[in-house]
C-alpha cells in the first residue's frame, strides 16, 4: 500500500530499513519504509498521497530517542540533503529542519550574532529542536524562534508563530506527524569574542558533568515541577541508589545519573527496563513519578 502510494516520489525510499546505526544509543529495529524526501514540494506530495491510515513518524539526529527492537511501522521520515541550508540576517538566521544545532550555533557565532550559544552543545537538528524545545543554560528554542514552516500530515505547507507552538519546558504543540522545514532564529548582533567566550563556557560545563563520546539519549527523564519538588530527575535518581545501576549493558551513568548509556551490546529492551526500574525505585524511594523525557518509538519484539 505504501510502496503503490509513493511511485512518483522523487526521494529515495528504501523497504526494510535498520534504524539503530542512525541513533545515538545504536538500538532498535527496522523502519518499515524509510523515506528521505528530495525537497518539500516532495515530502508536500508524499503526504497527500499516503493513506491516512498509514503512520508516519519522523526522525532528526535520533539523539532523544530509544527506537523499539520491534521496529516502526509505516513511514518514518528523515530529512537530509536539501534541508540543512542556513541564510543570515542582519538579526537572525532561517534554518533547513536538517540542520544540526552545532552548526547553527557556529553559523550564528560566524556571523557575530548571539543568542543562540546554547545549541552548540546540543546533538540534535532544528526539527527535534523545535519538536522537543531543546534548551540548556538557561536559554531554549522557544526564546528565539520567530516562526517555522512545516509540512502537515495532510500535505499542506504553513507557518506558525512561536506563540502557536504554545513551548513549555522541553514540549511543544507542534501538530502531530508535522514535519519542520525550517524556522528562522532570531540572534542579536554582539561581537564574536564574547560569543565564543560564552561557547567555550558551555563546552567546558557540559564536559565536567556529562559523559562524552558514549550512546546515550541525554536526559532521560523530565525533571519535576518545581512545585512538587525543588530537586532534579539526576537528584532523586541519585537519592534512590540508583547511579551505575545495570540491566544488561544497560547503564545508569556514574558521572550523570540522568543519562543512560548503552555500553556495547544493550537492546533497546534493556534500556526501557532500566528506565522502568529506575522510575519505580524513585517511586518507592520518594514518591515521585518520573517522567520520560526520551521519546520511545515503535513496538517491541513479540515473545
Ligand atoms: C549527549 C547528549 C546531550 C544532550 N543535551 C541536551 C541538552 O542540553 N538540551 C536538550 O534540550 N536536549 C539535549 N539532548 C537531547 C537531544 O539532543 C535534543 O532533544 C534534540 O533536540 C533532539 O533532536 P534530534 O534531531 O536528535 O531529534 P530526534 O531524537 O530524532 O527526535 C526527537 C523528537 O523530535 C521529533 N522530530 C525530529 N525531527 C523532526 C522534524 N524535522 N520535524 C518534526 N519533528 C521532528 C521526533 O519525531 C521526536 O519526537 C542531548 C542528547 C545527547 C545524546
Amino acid at each position: 500500500m505504501i510502496a503503490q502510494a509513493l511511485s512518483t516520489t522523487r526521494g529515495r525510499l528504501i523497504s526494510q530499513a535498520p534504524l539503530a546505526p542512525r541513533t545515538w544509543f545504536r538500538v532498535g529495529g527496522k523502519a518499515e519504509w524509510l523515506y528521505q524526501p528530495a525537497d518539500s514540494d516532495d515530502l508536500a506530495q508524499t503526504m497527500r498521497a499516503l493513506p491516512p491510515s498509514v503512520p508516519v513518524t519522523v526522525l532528526g539526529a535520533c539523539s532523544n530517542v530509544i527506537i523499539r527492537d520491534g521496529g516502526i511501522e509505516g513511514l518514518v521520515i528523515r530529512l537530509a540533503q536539501g534541508f540543512s541550508d542556513i541564510s543570515l540576517e542582519s538579526d537572525g538566521l532561517v534554518v533547513g529542519g536538517a540542520c544540526l544545532d552545532t552548526t547553527i550555533a557556529e553559523q550564528a557565532a560566524q556571523a557575530g550574532l548571539s543568542g543562540l550559544e546554547f545549541l552548540s552543545g546540543i546533538p540534535g537538528t532544528l526539527g527535534g529542536a523545535v519538536r522537543m524545545n531543546a534548551g540548556a543554560y538557561q536559554a531554549d528554542i522557544a526564546t528565539i524562534l520567530e516562526w517555522v514552516d512545516i509540512v502537515t500530515r495532510k500535505g499542506e505547507i504553513i507557518r506558525l508563530n512561536n506563540t502557536d507552538l504554545q513551548f513549555g519546558y522541553r514540549c511543544s504543540n507542534l501538530p502531530q506527524e508535522s514535519i519542520v522545514l525550517r524556522a528562522r532564529l532570531r540572534g542579536t548582533p554582539a561581537d564574536l569574542s564574547n560569543i565564543t567566550a560564552r561557547m567555550n563556557q558551555i563546552r567546558i560545563a557540559r564536559k565536567q558533568s556529562q559523559p562524552i563520546r558514549v550512546r546515550t539519549g541525554g536526559s532521560t527523564f523530565r525533571n519535576p515541577d518545581p512545585s512538587c519538588t525543588p530537586l532534579k530527575a539526576w537528584e532523586l535518581i541519585d537519592a534512590a541508589g540508583c547511579r551505575g545501576l545495570r540491566y544488561g549493558d544497560a547503564q545508569i551513568n556514574e558521572k550523570h545519573c540522568n543519562f543512560m548509556i548503552n555500553l556495547g551490546h544493550a537492546t533497546a529492551t534493556d534500556l526501557e527496563t532500566l528506565g522502568e526500574n529506575v522510575r519505580n525505585r524513585v517511586f518507592q524511594h520518594c514518591g515521585i513519578n518520573l517522567q520520560w523525557e526520551i521519546k520511545r518509538l515503535g513496538k517491541h519484539t513479540s515473545k
